[in-house]
């Protein structure tokens, strides 16, 4: 073991968003678990094709790298119609969206990711080109200003968001379809990892799979960052598979814990218990306790840790629940606490 860490930086070539576009499925069929959402998904899209329209514009949102821009795609795929992809942030000036807007095709898809980062001004070109598949401006200024309207292709609009919450009201209702996607189960992960060792031409133990996916935090784009570490120990171990052992080693040198937690999560925790008495406690506060930024936490570790029953959200804030408390190896007195300390976060 004592050469791993030297042997380990020549042994993946490509990262990145050109690795993440391989392990993409293509298809519905290679897209595991959220059943709901593809079926449901499913039948929208049939019905657009039956009528001979484009589907209604979509909004996808859940947490990052649970496969939203993966989903767009294949629902372009599926509808056998181009995708055109951007982002809130990228889209800088009204022209840029109305280039990108008379571009399209009849049937089209336009994905824009982190679409509650869009500018309030881009987002009212949006308003009419998703109501009514046209762009509005006025030209001039004073007496001599007029509305100019050009036709629009019928496109599909897909938009992604880490925060439903964020997008105006306007907008959230001009999507005919909204789907949230949820966090992925530990055999929905497993499987996920077992595809992704194939595409990178590799296989890996069940058991292996299984660990791996128990450590993800939920997330595809996680069990694949993480399956391609292992595989770089495995690689310089010399196995011509990776096993259960391999994963083992990598998630350990990795500081993964056997739930998945790494360090922030775990000083996220402590901090909660420790010095919040176990809450409730706001987020600005323990985000500043731990020195980490609100939204990442709000984004990043919270949803996990929700979902592991081991914090709950209260108007007032974060409380650990009793699994954190045994995690941490504390000793759980019970409820949530109330003491001088919560006043001062509210
Ligand atoms: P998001 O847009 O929500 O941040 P992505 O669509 O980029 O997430 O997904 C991240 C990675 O996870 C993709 O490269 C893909 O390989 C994988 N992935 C996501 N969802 C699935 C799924 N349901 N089945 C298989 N792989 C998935």
């Amino acid at each position: 073991m004592e050469n791993l860490d030297e042997n380990l930086v020549v042994s993946t070539k490509i990262e990145g968003d050109e690795i993440e576009n391989i392990l993409r499925p293509r298809s519905m069929d290679g897209y595991i678990g959220q059943n709901k959402v593809k079926d449901n998904l499913c039948v929208f899209m049939q019905s657009a094709k039956m009528r001979g329209e484009a589907l209604d514009h979509v909004l996808l949102y859940g947490p990052a790298g649970l496969g939203k821009t993966t989903l767009a795609h294949i629902i372009a795929n599926e509808m056998g119609v181009q995708i055109k992809v951007t982002s809130g942030p990228a889209i800088e000036k009204t022209g840029d969206l109305a280039a990108i807007l008379t571009n399209l095709n009849e049937g089209d898809v336009l994905f824009i990711d982190e679409i509650h980062r869009l500018n309030h001004n881009i987002e009212e070109i949006l308003y009419p080109a998703m109501e009514d598949y046209s762009l509005d401006f006025i030209i001039g200024k004073g007496p001599s200003a007029r509305n100019v309207q050009i036709p629009l292709k019928r496109f599909t609009l897909i938009g992604a968001t880490t925060r439903a919450g964020m997008l105006s009201s306007p907008l959230r209702d001009r999507f005919g379809v909204l789907l949230k996607l949820e966090l992925y189960n530990a055999q929905e992960l497993a499987e996920i990892v077992t595809r992704s060792a194939e595409r990178l031409g590799t296989s890996i133990e069940p058991d292996g799979a299984l660990e791996l996916a128990k450590r993800s935090r939920g997330t595809p784009r996680i069990a694949n960052r993480l399956l391609r570490r292992i595989r770089d120990f495995s690689i310089v171990l010399n196995h011509e598979q990776i096993t259960y052992e391999d994963a083992k080693i990598a998630l350990k040198r990795l500081d993964i814990d056997d739930v998945g937690l790494d360090s922030v999560d775990n000083k996220l925790l402590e901090s909660l218990i420790e010095k919040f008495r176990g809450g409730p406690v706001g987020l600005e506060t323990l985000a500043m306790t731990i020195n980490e930024d609100p939204d990442t936490i709000e984004d990043v570790y919270e949803p996990y840790l929700l979902q592991l029953g081991f914090v709950s959200l209260t108007p007032r804030g974060s409380v650990a629940l009793k699994p954190a408390y045994e995690h941490l190896g504390k000793v759980y007195k019970g409820g949530i606490q109330t003491s001088l300390f919560d006043d001062e976060d509210d």
